[in-house]
């Protein structure tokens, strides 16, 4: 029996403040980033964890990242728990220093704050305590478990793919990773009836591309009749006039029914709009909020513009960034088609500079769904209602897209809507209770396993 096992609390909290206090701020430049921190969690982990280090095979990364291998008892499948060790720099005001792991109010109340603590120390710490009390309970898993921790994923860096690399080379085929994402809490779908949860299946790809005007150049006090700017301005002015393309997915179909029933407003709209046009979907789903719109489209948006470097010379060259979010049924090519028809101008080149497509739908049904939905009611109650949905972002998952057929994202958090929006944000922070509850999420998950 394993129902039992439960993680030592006040243990935990203190292990979550001492990672947190860990300043392990990923950076684009690696020669900008601070190691020590990074060298005091690998540290950290063997004397914290000590069954878990004496149980896990550690399997060497080329990299700062890290990657455990439990061996279970069968071992002839396997799961891969991942969560990311590294954080976004701070900048700003805090109510305490970011790196403290200070710890205000009492029981319920105890609030968390410092960089990290819901992105993605929760998970991380969730996991290590889990399966350290697992262990010491003298569980052993029937599948192989990994255990996979990115140092950084907040830079898209090189932690996840080389991981990846590896287990592909031991040509592990997991059949089922899980990783952050979809939450517990306040809904950002405003109107719904009941707590909702969703789990990520697939993600929205992202690629970008740099759309270049050239014209003569010259002093500005003979201009030439085309200039570069502001052919790159119509260029500009086209895309956005363009707007967004519609792609409602299944996956998003369901969401939809599943949040609409009983809600009330534009969700209620929505939901009833299921049955005829999908114009109409489209049209009461994205008046429901921000987030709603961008998963029933596909977007283009100019972030980068670049042009001339003195008042008075003309430049021969504009040049902006468009970054893509491609949805669910959408392709790379199809999108950048689109926006190559909105130009509409032979003189404008578009360069393609990063190309992804949304990534494969992992099924919302069978073995895997129903463990981590049966985990979910245990941890949070029968009452939430729990549905697949699409990323917006982008998640380290997508790289495990290549070796597993189901790739969760879902984030055993529950949040506010306040916690939620701290995350990257000044005064990160999050109730120690949201964190407690999600050792109890991982801990009956992975005695499932
Ligand atoms: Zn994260």
């Amino acid at each position: 029996m394993t129902g039992a096992v439960t993680v030592d609390l006040d243990r935990a909290v203190a292990n979550y403040q001492r990672i947190v206090r860990l300043a392990t701020v990923s950076r684009l430049d690696e020669s900008e980033v601070d190691w020590a921190p990074f060298d005091e969690f690998h540290r950290l982990i063997p004397e914290a964890y000590p069954a878990l280090t004496a149980a896990l095979e550690a399997i060497p990364t080329s990299t700062h990242s890290l990657l455990y291998r439990w061996p279970g008892s069968r071992g002839d499948d396997s799961v891969v728990l991942m969560a990311h060790y590294d954080v976004v720099a701070v900048g700003g005001e805090w109510s305490s220093p970011p790196f403290a792991g200070t710890i205000d109010g009492e029981g319920e109340n105890a609030v968390i704050r410092g960089r990290g603590v819901i992105d993605d120390k929760a998970s991380l710490v969730g996991i290590l305590e889990s399966v350290e009390a697992l262990v010491a309970s003298g569980f052993t898993p029937v599948d192989d478990v990994y255990l996979a921790f990115s140092h950084n994923e907040e830079v898209l860096g090189d932690g996840t793919p080389g991981i990846v690399d590896i287990l592909e080379n031991r040509n592990v085929r997991p059949r089922l990773v899980l990783d952050e994402g979809g939450i517990v809490g306040e809904s950002i779908f405003p109107g719904t009836s009941r707590p909702s949860v969703q789990i990520g299946v697939s993600e929205k790809g992202t690629s970008s591309v740099r759309i270049v005007c050239t014209a003569p150049g010259g002093h500005a006090s003979v201009p030439p009749l085309q200039t570069s700017t502001a052919r790159l301005a119509r260029a500009i002015v086209a895309i956005d006039a363009a707007g967004e393309t519609p792609f409602v997915s299944d996956v998003t179909r369901r969401l939809i029914a599943d949040i609409g029933e009983g809600a009330t407003g534009a969700l209620a709209d929505a939901a009833a709009a299921l049955a005829g046009p999908e114009e109409d979907v489209v049209r009461h789903f994205s008046a429901v909020s921000p987030d709603a719109r961008a998963m029933v489209h596909s977007s283009a948006v100019v972030t980068i513009i670049a042009a001339g470097h003195t008042v008075n010379a003309v430049p021969e060259e504009a040049s902006a960034t468009v970054n893509l979010r491609i949805a669910v049924g959408d392709t790379v090519e199809a999108a950048i088609d689109r926006l190559v028809a909105a130009i509409d101008d032979p003189g404008v080149r578009v360069e393609v500079i990063e190309r992804g497509g949304p990534s494969p739908v992992s099924p919302s049904h069978g073995r895997e769904w129903d463990g981590v939905v049966a985990a979910i009611a245990e941890t949070y109650g029968d009452e939430v209602l729990v549905s697949p949905y699409i990323n917006n972002g982008g998640t380290d998952s997508r790289n495990y897209t290549r070796i597993s057929d189901t790739v969760y994202r879902f984030s055993p958090c529950h949040m506010t809507l306040g916690e939620r929006g701290s995350i990257h944000a000044i005064d990160e922070h999050l109730r120690v209770s949201s964190f407690t509850d999600g050792c109890g999420f991982y801990t009956r998950f992975i005695s499932t396993l």
